[in-house]
């Protein structure tokens, strides 16, 4: 009779986590790291880590896009040296808002972030802080084949395998510009959406390095998809 209500209660232990799973993953399927990434889900616990093991997964970053609005076009990956290549390599088709200069050729996995950060941050910030919604990102470039700061020796910058791209500023649909240079840190509308979406990428990418970083850094973002989860 006990092995009997002992196993009855194991039975009910073990629906009653089966059903706590079925309803996390429709709840939260963001918080955990088991479930498929989506570019339009929230940004959750697990997003980041989701996006990095996309790195050396190009069909699984490609089918991201292809379940979204947002689409990137495949590229060759291509091996300049033996330190620089292009890895994972997409172009940007369409994004939630354009780029300039308009090519940009990364690796696939930073796309990805950056379409999930255009989506749940960078949009909604611009909507709710300034009204309008960003029609144009300026950017510095990804791919460059160079050591960290352009230095003779040391290590490789991820701008080396065009894994890093360096966001300058944006431009609104009602015509106003913001920049780094001029609104960072500033007690303006434009300085608050800017701390916003720094705060927003900390949760998504996994390098980004800004103004309160250093002097190098201080008229863009440099945004890498992979690292430690480093955000100053
Ligand atoms: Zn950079």
């Amino acid at each position: 009779m006990r092995t009997v209500i002992h196993l009855l209660l194991f039975a009910l232990l073990i629906v009653g986590v089966w059903q706590a799973k079925i309803y996390a993953e429709r709840e939260f399927p963001e918080d955990l790291p088991w479930t498929p990434l989506v570019i339009e889900q929230p940004v959750g616990a697990a997003t980041q880590t989701k996006i990095t093991q996309l790195t050396g997964d190009k069909p699984r970053c490609l089918a991201l896009f292809s379940e979204s609005e947002l689409s990137v076009v495949p590229r060759d990956d291509e091996r300049v040296n033996e330190t620089c290549a292009q890895v994972d390599s997409v172009s940007l088709e369409q994004m939630t808002a354009g780029y300039a200069p308009g090519t940009v050729r990364l690796a696939c996995p930073l796309a990805a972030a950056l379409a999930i950060w255009e989506t749940n941050v960078v949009q909604p910030a611009a909507e709710r802080t300034l009204g309008s919604a960003v029609a144009r990102i300026d950017h510095l470039g990804t791919y460059s084949c160079r050591r960290m700061y352009g230095a003779a020796e040391g290590r490789w910058s991820k701008h080396a395998t065009a894994e890093a791209i360096d966001i300058a500023g944006f431009r609104l649909e009602d015509g106003r510009r913001i920049s780094l240079i001029e609104d960072w840190g500033a007690d303006s509308d434009a300085g608050a959406f800017l701390e916003e979406i720094r705060t927003g990428a900390c949760d998504i990418f996994g390098t980004l390095l800004g103004p309160d970083y250093n002097a190098a850094h201080r008229d863009h973002f440099h945004l890498e998809a992979t690292g430690f989860g480093t955000c100053r």
